[in-house]
C-alpha cells in the first residue's frame, strides 16, 4: 500500500515540532503525538506491514528507545521476531558494540552476540523514528552485520533529508524513509 499525497500529510501533522529541543537550534520531531493518536499509529503500521510482508524477514531490530516502539509494533504484524538495539551498558548478556561520532564526543550501540542465533542466514530490517545524520543507524546497521546477519533495510518514520544521513547510511544499506523534511 503506497500512501497517498493525503496520507502522508496527515502522518506529517500528526508529529509534533519541539523548537530548541534538547538544546537551543534543534527542532525536535515528538513522535508521542503520532503515536497517541489511533488512527495515524494504525495507517502507519498498517503501510509497513504492507510494505515489509514480501521481504522474507526474519527479525527486525529497533534502536534504542523510539525505534522499539514501532520496531516491535512492526514484528508482531509481520510474524518475525524483534531484537533490540540498546546504547551502551544496557543489555544483560554478552554484547558486540560500536561506536560512532556525535556533534560532540563519541556514543555506543550494542546488541546481544546471539541475538539472531537460531536462525539460519537471518534477514533483518533495521527501524528507528528519525534519521538525522545516519551516525546511529549506520552503527546499528553495522551490528546488525557484524553478529552474522544480513541488515536488508533501515527504516525510518522521518528524515532530516537536509543533513544528508540517508546518503550516508545507503552505502551500508538500502533506506527507506516514511516522510521526508526538506
Ligand atoms: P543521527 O545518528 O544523527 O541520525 O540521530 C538519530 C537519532 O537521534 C535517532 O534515534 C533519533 O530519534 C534522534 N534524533 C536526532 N535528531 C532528532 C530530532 N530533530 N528530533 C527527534 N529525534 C532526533
Amino acid at each position: 500500500m503506497t500512501l497517498t499525497t493525503q496520507e502522508r500529510a496527515f502522518l506529517m501533522a500528526s508529529i509534533r515540532d519541539i523548537p530548541d529541543f534538547p538544546k537551543p537550534g534543534i527542532v525536535f520531531k515528538d513522535i508521542t503525538t503520532l503515536l497517541a493518536n489511533k488512527d495515524a499509529f494504525a495507517l502507519l503500521m498498517r503501510h509497513l506491514s504492507e510494505r515489509y510482508s514480501a521481504y522474507n524477514l526474519s527479525h527486525v531490530a529497533g534502536i534504542d528507545a523510539r525505534g522499539f516502539i514501532f520496531g516491535a509494533a512492526l514484528a508482531q504484524m509481520l510474524g518475525v521476531g524483534f531484537v533490540p538495539i540498546r546504547k551502551k551498558g544496557k543489555l544483560p548478556y554478552t554484547t558486540v558494540s560500536e561506536k560512532y561520532s556525535l556533534e560532540y564526543g563519541v556514543d555506543e550501540v550494542e546488541i546481544h552476540i546471539d541475538a539472531f542465533s537460531g536462525v539460519e542466514a537471518p534477514k533483518v530490517l533495521l527501524i528507528d523514528d528519525l534519521i538525522a545524520t545516519g551516525g546511529t543507524a549506520y552503527a546499528a546497521a553495522s551490528l546488525i552485520n557484524k553478529v552474522g546477519a544480513e541488515c536488508v533495510e533501515a527504516c525510518f518514520i522521518m528524515g532530516l533529508d537536509f543533513l544528508g544521513g540517508q546518503n550516508r547510511l545507503g552505502e551500508l544499506v538500502e533506506v527507506y524513509t516514511v516522510i521526508g523534511v526538506d
